[in-house]
């Protein structure tokens, strides 16, 4: 029977298991033909090295460029902050981890620029949501995915800490609009040492954002 949703005929396959057991003659020899694809890798593993185990966290493997990992912070020719603080990637995040301040530029043709922005990593989902919103190329996502760290204050990423760190040029840049880049650049430590326009808000504090989520709630 094709179910209709929507107003579109939609076919959904039916799978009866018992059924298929049936048909396929489950029995005690399929069970040792199974035990048989085991066997074979095992065999292949132990005398012909062709091992699929890697041996993290000495071996890694490499990520594919469309990898959601940690985000960065991309900057324009000039080493300043790409974004514009429109608060589109903010407002898009489903995990409500994207915390932002706007402080007015002095170029009035880009008008504002974050003088704050920081992500909760422990709330990110890695959905990449921020970076298809985000009208400016200004967020993209990184093939580094290690967030270990001893105290909660740290999972809390600010703008250096998303400009630039050294996974960032260890592992590359992953999910993002432009490959490669149409107007923006990742921030080089190498032939720069300061963003023209870094964040002016000193005191941070990691709490600041499930305060302000709890707030909206109540
Ligand atoms: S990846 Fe998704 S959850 Fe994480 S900051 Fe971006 S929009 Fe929010
Ligand atoms: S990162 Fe992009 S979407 Fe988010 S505030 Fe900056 S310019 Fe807007």
């Amino acid at each position: 029977m094709t179910p209709v949703k929507g107003g579109y005929a939609v076919d959904v396959p039916v799978i009866n298991v018992s059924d298929r057991a049936r048909r396929e003659q489950a029995s005690v020899f399929s069970t040792f033909k199974a035990f048989g694809v085991t066997f074979r890798r095992m065999f292949r593993s132990l005398f012909k090295g062709d091992m699929p185990t890697i041996s993290y966290p000495e071996q890694q493997r490499p990520y594919s460029e469309r990898f959601r990992g940690t985000h960065i912070l991309t900057v324009r020719n000039d080493g300043s902050l790409k974004c514009v603080a429109c608060y589109m990637c903010a407002t898009i995040c489903p995990a409500e981890c994207i915390y932002i301040e706007a402080g007015e530029h002095p170029n009035p043709e880009i008008e504002k620029f974050p003088q704050r922005f920081d992500i909760d990593m422990m709330r990110c989902i890695y959905c990449g949501f921020c970076v298809d919103a985000c009208p400016e190329e200004a967020i993209v996502m990184s093939r580094e995915h290690h967030q270990a760290v001893y105290n909660r204050s740290d999972t809390i990423y600010n703008i250096e800490k998303l400009m630039q760190r050294p996974g960032i040029a260890a592992k590359g840049p992953g999910y993002r609009p432009n490959v490669p880049f149409a107007e923006a650049r990742i921030f080089d430590p190498a032939t720069q040492k300061e963003c023209p326009f870094p964040s002016v808000v000193d005191e941070r504090h990691p709490a600041v954002l499930y305060e302000s989520q709890i707030n909206k709630r109540h």
